[in-house]
């Protein structure tokens, strides 16, 4: 059983996964928790270079960012990440089975961060709907309340109907994490290193 389980690798997915699994060795309540994210790997990234992204290398193409991020998440020992589609998500009572191509699995809370291309996973507590805020027709977002769709099932980056930044989207994800840390901790919570923690 996951406790959280976040479908897509984009920005958004990253955002959310880092986040999340930044904390793992910080706070009590953080320690043997477990994430996963399961990704098709088609995001919009990997056709994209980056000249307006605050802190990477000007110009860096979008397989090397998703190759440095997923770099990045690996040294967290909390996430794991998968390549493979999930078509299902199935509510029981305190938790969500999440069916793939391959294999199922479980998990108490999903974040949704599959892009604006299409959503055709088989949910029941989801309503697909236009994405008004971009420049092509026929792209699509969830409904959504501040990135919450129902219980312990949440939407973010383009998919939520974010502008196609991928600072917005990024952004979008970690702000979802923080929300669950909120549930995890009952107040504000952050996931902050300090400067002691640097490496480099
Ligand atoms: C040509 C181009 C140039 C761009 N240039 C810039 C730029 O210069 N600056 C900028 O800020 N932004 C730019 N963008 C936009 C930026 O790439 C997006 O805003 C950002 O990638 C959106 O993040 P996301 O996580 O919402 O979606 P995505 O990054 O698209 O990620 C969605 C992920 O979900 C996965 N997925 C979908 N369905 C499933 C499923 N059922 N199961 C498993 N995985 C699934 C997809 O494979 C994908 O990996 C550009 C985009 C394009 C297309």
């Amino acid at each position: 059983m996951y406790d959280v389980l976040i479908i897509g690798g984009g920005a958004a997915g990253y955002g959310c996964a880092l986040t999340l699994a930044s904390v793992e060795n910080k706070f009590e309540w953080a320690k043997n928790k477990k994430y996963l994210m399961i990704d098709n790997q088609d995001s919009d990234i990997t056709k994209a270079s980056f000249f307006n992204l605050a802190g990477v290398d000007f110009g860096i193409g979008g397989d090397s960012l998703i190759k440095k991020m997923e770099m990045q998440l690996s040294k967290f020992k909390s996430c794991s990440k998968i390549c493979d589609t999930v078509t299902k998500i199935e509510k029981s009572d305190d938790y969500f089975t999440i069916s793939t191509q391959n294999t199922t699995y479980e998990a108490k809370i999903v974040v949704i961060a599959t892009g604006m291309h299409k959503f055709d996973i088989v949910c029941d507590n989801v309503k697909v709907i236009e994405h008004t805020d971009v420049m092509k027709p026929n792209k699509v977002c969830l409904e959504n309340n501040n990135n919450l769709i129902s219980e312990n099932l949440y939407v973010a980056g383009l998919a939520s109907g974010a502008k196609t930044m991928f600072a917005i989207a990024n952004g979008e994800g970690a702000k979802v994490a923080c929300d669950i840390f909120k549930i995890w901790t009952g107040k504000p919570a952050v996931a902050h290193d300090n400067l002691k923690d640097k490496l480099i």
